[in-house]
Parts: C-alpha cells; structure tokens; sequence
C-alpha cells in the first residue's frame, strides 16, 4: 500500500507542493492527490487585471500535471474530518470520501465583507475569479462619469483602483482608505503613490472608515457620503470555514496553527500552506497573506514532508521578505523594499522599471508553479514504513 498525500486546494502554495512532493517522493511509495474546485490554475495576483477587462492566459491544472505523478481531482471540498483522516468531495457525480495519510490544506482566502451592513449585497470583489468576472461585466455597463469606489487602502485596493482607472479613464474612480494612502510606505514611496493616483486621476478619501454600503453609495464612520455607481471592496481576506469545522487547531479567524514546518500543531499528519495558514514569520510577526510568503510555505511543508518521509533533513529556511510589489496599472509601478518583518524601508523602485519588474514577478510566480523545484534538478527517494508511520503521528500511517 502506498502513502497517500491529499493536497487541497491547486493555487499557488497548493500546485507548488503537489508539484514538489511529487519531485522528491518516489512513485512507486506515495499517491499524490490534489482537489481544486476549478480546472484552471488561477492567477490570482492577476484579478484586478481580469476585472479591468484584460484576458488571461488560461492555465488548465490537467496539462500542468500531466505526467507529473500528480492525480488531479476536480471536486469541492465539502469538509476534513481531522480524527478519522477523511476528506469529503462533490462533484457533479455525487459526494466521496477520500483518507489520507497526510494532508496539506491549502485552500486560500476569498473577500471578507466583515460583516459591514450592505457590502456583502452591494460591493464587488476581486478575490477569486468568479468575483472579478462579475465586477468585469458590471463594468463594462458603466457609462462615461459614472462613479467606482474602491473601498481599502492595502495593496489589493491600490492595484485594482490603479488598473480601473488606467483602464477606463472616462469613469470617476475613487478609493476609500481608513488611514492615510499608503502609510505604510516609506515617504519616497507615498509620494510617488500619490503623484501617479493623481496622474490617473484617482481620487482617494482618506480617514474614511465605511460603516454601510447601499446601492449607489457609502456611508462612513465620520458622517460622509461617497457616491459610487460600482463598489470594489478589496479590506483583506477571510479564510474559507472548512478548518475552523474540524478538529484543527486554528486561530480566531480560521486559519490553521502551524509550526516552522508548516505542520499543524494539533495533528502531525496536516499541514498548512499559504493563506490558510498562520505562520510565524521573523519579529515573531505572523505572514501576511500574500503569494510572496505564501509560495516559500508551500516549499517548507512539501521539503518536511518529504523529509519526515524519506529521512532526508528538514528545511530550517526563515521566511522573510524582500521588497513589496506593486502594480500601479500597465505603466507605472512601485517597489517597495522592507526589512525581513516587512517594514518599509526608505529605497524604493518606481515608475517603467518598476512596472516591468512586478510583471516579471507576476510571471515567475506562475512559472514557479509550473516548476516547483524552481528548475533543480530533485531526486525521488523511497519512503520507508517506520519513518512513514512516525510522520503520521500516534494513529499510525498506512503504509506497508
Ligand atoms: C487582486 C489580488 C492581487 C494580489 N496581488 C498580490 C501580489 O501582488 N503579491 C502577493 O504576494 N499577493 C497578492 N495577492 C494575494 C495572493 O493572491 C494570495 O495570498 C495567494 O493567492 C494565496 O495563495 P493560496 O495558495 O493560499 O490560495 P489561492 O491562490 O487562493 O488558492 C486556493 C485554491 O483553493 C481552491 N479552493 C478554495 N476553496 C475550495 C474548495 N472548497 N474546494 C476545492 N477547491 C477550493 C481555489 O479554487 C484555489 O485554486 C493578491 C490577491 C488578489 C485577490
């Protein structure tokens, strides 16, 4: 019998770890089951470029991992019981039970109204695909003058109100954020932020924390009223309520405890990549969630896994950052450097040079999934009983 992996989920941490363990784990020893809901690789990093009315390059996860070792199952995943080691999937056949020895959860994040009256029946969102086709469509009925709020001032919502208002500069483009736009940026990164909102013709409403969405407008916490045709809420992500139903360890907002190994800290047999996992980066500060620290994740667990499988050692990368990547539309970019807990540094990178530079990292990131071992050369080594029973944990693994 063989030790059967189930990979959940097939975005960007999720592919990267199938793809890898099936790299490192000899065929002959382990299945390797990835479940994705969609049959395509999505390129998230890329959504608010798909809501502005760009195609994407379609990825089909079947021509991915093909030959790979890799079994694809398209099927939503409908629940983990982490006791018996079972997954339950649909698809258009019916629902199915599928066990495992060990599991790597790595389902992602979507939008979080967070619980704001009216933005869950009014916004928009860009966080998965089907979201950002949605905004897509109703943005293309806009007429010219017609009002688009992006609501939050991270990363997401700077990128999509950029690319929205690059991409249909006759609408009034708008971004709402709670403090100042960008704080977070060194002060040469602010300005530039601020000079190309400006040239795009972005208007931003600073201190604006909004308190209810309604058709046609915001309300916020300070008594304004912000027109807007179209709402973008972009104000972070939640993660999906299916670990918090298990017997997992997780946090106050659903994602799975972790160790340096990405293993669950409640059940050696699971681990936890990407958005769905909190991991304790450097400063002792959790990751945020971002394909940036989210793809070293997916390296750590399929290395451990591999490791605790085969013998091998276990990877003891710390997983810093390097620099903040944004999109400011097709032309216009920032680079943002921060120290290894990710805090703004005063270099920064801007304009053409930058713009080129993130769609490099937009292409690699994809690319990176495609190539999990990032191009090395990896040797699929055996898996033997014992250290197969001993990386399951106390109820012991299945194996020969
Ligand atoms: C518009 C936008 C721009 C972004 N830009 C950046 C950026 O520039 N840099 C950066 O670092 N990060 C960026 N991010 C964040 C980044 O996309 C996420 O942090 C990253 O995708 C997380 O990877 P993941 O593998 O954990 O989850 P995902 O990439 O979300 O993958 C989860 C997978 O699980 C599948 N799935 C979910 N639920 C189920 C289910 N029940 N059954 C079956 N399958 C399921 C999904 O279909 C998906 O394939 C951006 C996000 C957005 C939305």
């Amino acid at each position: 019998m063989q030790h059967r992996i189930i990979v959940l989920g097939a975005g960007y941490t999720g592919a990267t770890a199938a793809g890898r363990l099936a790299r490192r784990l000899h065929r002959e020893d382990v299945t390797i089951t990835l479940v994705n809901a969609e049959p395509d690789f999505v390129e998230r990093i890329r959504l608010h470029q798909l809501a502005a009315g760009q195609d994407l390059k379609p990825r089909p996860l079947r021509a991915m991992f093909a030959g790979s070792g890799v079994e694809l199952r398209l099927a939503q995943v409908a629940g983990v019981d982490a006791g018996r080691r079972t997954v339950t999937v649909a698809d258009a056949d019916g629902v199915e039970e599928l066990s495992y020895d060990t599991l790597v959860y790595a389902l992602g994040s979507g939008w979080d109204a967070q619980g704001v009256p009216g933005a869950a029946e009014h916004a928009y969102e860009l966080a998965g695909r089907s979201g950002a086709l949605r905004l897509r469509e109703r943005l293309a009925r806009l007429d010219a003058g017609q009002a688009v709020l992006v609501v939050g001032g991270g990363l997401t919502g700077v990128e999509a109100a950029a690319e929205l208002a690059e991409a249909r500069p006759d609408l009034d483009v708008a971004l709402a954020v709670r403090g100042g736009l960008g704080d977070w940026l060194s002060p040469k990164g602010r300005e530039h932020l601020r000079k190309v909102f400006g040239r795009l013709g972005i208007t931003v409403h600073e201190h604006a924390d909004v308190t209810a969405v309604a058709a046609g407008r915001v309300s916020t916490a300070d008594g304004r009223d912000i027109p807007a045709a179209v709402t973008v809420w972009t104000t972070g992500f939640a993660v999906h309520p299916i670990a918090r139903a298990t017997a997992l360890e997780v946090t106050g907002t659903g994602q799975i405890v972790v160790d340096a190994t990405m293993r669950s800290v409640s059940h050696p047999d699971v681990y936890a990549i990407g958005d769905a996992a909190l991991v304790m980066g450097p400063g002792n500060k959790p990751l945020r969630m971002s394909c940036a620290s989210g793809t070293p994740t997916a390296w750590q667990a399929a290395d451990a896994i591999a490791a605790r499988l085969t013998g091998g050692r276990l990877p003891a990368t710390t997983i810093r950052y390097f620099n903040q990547c944004v999109s400011l539309g097709r032309k216009e970019g920032l680079i943002q450097y921060v120290t290894a807990d990710d805090r703004a540094v005063p270099a920064v990178l801007t304009g053409r040079l930058a713009a080129v530079y993130k769609e490099l990292i937009c292409k690699s990131a994809a690319w990176g999934v495609a190539n999990p071992t990032l191009g090395l050369p990896s040797r699929r080594r055996r898996v033997t009983r014992a250290r197969a029973a001993a990386a399951a944990g106390p109820l012991g693994a299945r194996l020969p």
